[in-house]
């Protein structure tokens, strides 16, 4: 370690994204002397690129339910005690506009910019010292006392907070060192894999891909998880946010299941058929459906001429079909385009209260860094937000 004399803190955050910034700017007004260290040379880059640049920074609809982990009661204890409306009142306090777009996404009628100045003001309020460009070179524990290596600098403190989140969006900065530090420190981690990524399809899906740029109104299903919003067929396979919301829950070999129909009723073919005798499928699919679709759906299930013509029963299979087309994703576009890391720093190995490791004395784990994963729509922040500030009540 260097030779210069270390400064001492009581607490060292590596990661100045939402989890870091938030646990350091709490931890900092409850009076402790806290210094945030992060490699890029911005704070809070995810923030600033998340929501379209408008940050979608919590969702109302906020519950343990709408977050993947191995233990889905683990984050119950910090989303409990740090709240959607805990955050709305600090972004009211700064004037900060802003709105709800849908399913109780809130986002900046401004700019993402905002939050970070926010979050960063508060940390000044703080005295957080920030040190930004500092990739950590030495990492030691000994005697009670972290000590952390920056450049020339070493700084030491009796905790430590790992906040530097997961792998997702590797050309910004992330990096799976998070994991590297608890698996030094003797902590599980569980598998990451990408989430909230669009899912790829094979040479045989030729249907989907020849539909690339068309978007409508699906339910998503993945097992016993099925998820309402709208879907996109890329060149590359399908995406939309009711693809990213299921991509979490999707593993490799597992079938997903598209309801091309989710607002018509069960017997809507049949319907259709009385209505309109003289009308074919793919026509009537083209009132619920955008064109192109509905011209590859109907050439795909192959029932030509007119409805009069085709039995109820072979309508009603159509309509199943049209109500669970399954597919098998071949993958997913990766961590190169994952919003999200599902998986990461084991919770069996921290106390949900407080976000410690229960084996090694003042390590904690925060945010995206840990196996907690939020569905799509402003859950992710609210994570990174509720465990930032229940790691700073014990420090
Ligand atoms: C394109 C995109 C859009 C998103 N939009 C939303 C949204 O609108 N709403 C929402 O809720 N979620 C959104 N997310 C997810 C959300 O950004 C993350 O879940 C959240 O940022 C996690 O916060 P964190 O602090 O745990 O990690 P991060 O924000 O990833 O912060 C980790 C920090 O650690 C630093 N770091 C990494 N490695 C090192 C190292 N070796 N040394 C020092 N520092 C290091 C990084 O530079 C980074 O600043 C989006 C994600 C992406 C990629």
């Amino acid at each position: 370690m260097s030779k210069r004399a270390p400064s001492r803190y009581d607490a060292i955050i590596l990661g100045a994204g939402g989890a870091g910034l938030m646990c350091a700017l709490t931890a900092g007004q409850r009076g402790r002397t806290i210094l945030l260290i992060d490699h890029a040379r911005e704070a809070g880059k995810k923030i600033l690129i998340s929501g379209g640049g408008r940050c979608n920074f919590t969702n109302l609809h906020t519950s343990p339910e709408r977050f993947l982990s191995a233990n889905p009661h683990f984050a119950k204890s910090a989303l409990g005690r740090f709240r959607p409306e805990d955050f709305i009142a600090l972004v009211e306090r700064h004037h900060i506009a802003w709105h709800e777009k849908t399913l109780g996404q809130l986002f900046c009628d401004g700019s993402a910019r905002q939050i970070v100045a926010m979050l960063r003001d508060e940390c000044a309020k703080g005295h957080v010292e920030l040190r930004l460009g500092c990739g950590v070179s030495e990492l030691e524990h000994a005697d009670g006392m972290y000590s952390v290596r920056c450049g020339d600098d070493v700084a030491t403190a009796p905790a430590l907070v790992i906040a530097t989140g997961g792998p997702s969006i590797p050309k910004m900065g992330a990096t799976g060192f998070a994991y590297d530090l608890a698996r030094k420190f003797g902590l599980s981690v569980v598998e990451p894999r990408p989430g909230l990524v669009p899912l790829t399809l094979g040479k045989d899906e030729a249907l989907f891909q020849s539909l690339s740029g068309i978007s409508t109104d699906v339910i998503a299903r993945c097992g016993n998880v099925a998820f309402r919003e709208a879907a996109l067929f890329t060149h590359k396979g399908l995406s939309g946010p009711a693809i990213l919301q299921i991509s979490s829950y999707w593993e490799q070999g597992r079938e997903v299941g598209i309801d091309f129909l989710a607002s018509l009723g069960p017997d809507w073919l049949v319907e259709e058929k009385r209505r309109h005798p003289r009308s074919s499928l793919r026509s009537v699919l083209a009132h619920a459906l955008p064109a192109r679709l509905s011209e590859a759906l109907a050439e795909r299930i192959g029932l030509g001429g007119e409805l009069a013509n085709c039995p109820d029963r072979t309508l009603g299979e159509a309509q199943r079909r049209l109500s669970d087309w399954r597919f098998r994703p071949n993958g997913t576009e990766g961590f190169a385009k994952a919003e999200v890391t599902v998986g990461g720093i084991s919770t069996d190995e921290l106390s949900s209260q407080t976000m410690q490791a229960k084996n090694v004395n003042r390590l904690f784990a925060i945010g995206e860094a840990v196996d907690v994963t939020g569905w799509l729509g402003g859950y992710n922040f609210q994570w990174a937000w509720a465990s930032g500030w229940a790691a700073a009540q014990a420090l």
